[in-house]
């Protein structure tokens, strides 16, 4: 199973993308959690990374690109991957068929679209925000990255429609309601 998580910023991608890792054995790809690591850990990439993520802006394309083509290219993600953050825009999609097809892979089987509103998604974040301390979970950094998700993101169900390759799940329950739709979904 090769398979994208797309929603916005907050809809439950990282934490359904665990479930399933655990329901397919196969790994989760996560650009934001690679920049993360990256940012604490002080290198070169994270010190690059680090103004936008705060900003709520999206990281140039060559850096993200950097980080999935190498994780890719493991072993492990050879018999499937979840992808979790990554593409974020059409150029970045593209790159991805692209990459795949260069790696001797099968293409993205599917494109799972949790579906959640943006009333909810400023109230999940806040409350993230209260519990995990993230330095882009402020308000007005929770606003440009939905802003931004809306602008760059939201425009892939298009890409991935054209390719018959959505799902959209309802996002809104309890996590083991969302999880059995996404399998349900997936088949
Ligand atoms: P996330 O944890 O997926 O919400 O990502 C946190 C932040 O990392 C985003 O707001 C962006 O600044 C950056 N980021 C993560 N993935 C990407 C990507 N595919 N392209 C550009 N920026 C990204």
């Amino acid at each position: 199973m090769r398979m994208i998580l797309l929603g916005a910023p907050g809809s439950g991608k990282g934490t359904q993308g665990e479930k399933l890792v655990a329901h397919y054995g196969i790994p989760k790809i996560s650009t934001g959690d690679a920049l993360r690591a990256a940012v604490a850990a002080g290198t070169e990439l994270g010190k690059q990374a680090k103004a936008t993520m705060d900003a709520g802006g999206l990281v140039a394309n060559e850096i993200v690109i950097g980080i999935v083509e190498e994780r890719l290219g493991q072993d492990d993600a050879r018999k499937g991957f979840i992808l979790d953050g990554f593409p974020r825009n059409t150029a970045q999609a593209q790159v991805l068929d692209d990459m795949l097809k260069r790696l001797g892979q099968p293409a993205v089987d599917k494109a799972v679209h949790l579906a959640v509103d943006d009333e909810e998604i400023i109230k999940r974040l806040l409350d993230r925000a209260q519990k995990e301390g993230r330095a882009d979970d402020k308000e007005d950094v929770i606003r440009k990255r939905i802003e931004v998700y809306n602008a760059e993101t939201h425009p892939l169900l298009d890409y991935y429609r054209a390719q018959g390759k959505v799902m959209t799940v309802d996002g809104v329950g309890s996590l083991d309601d969302i999880f059995n739709r996404i399998i349900k979904a997936l088949g």
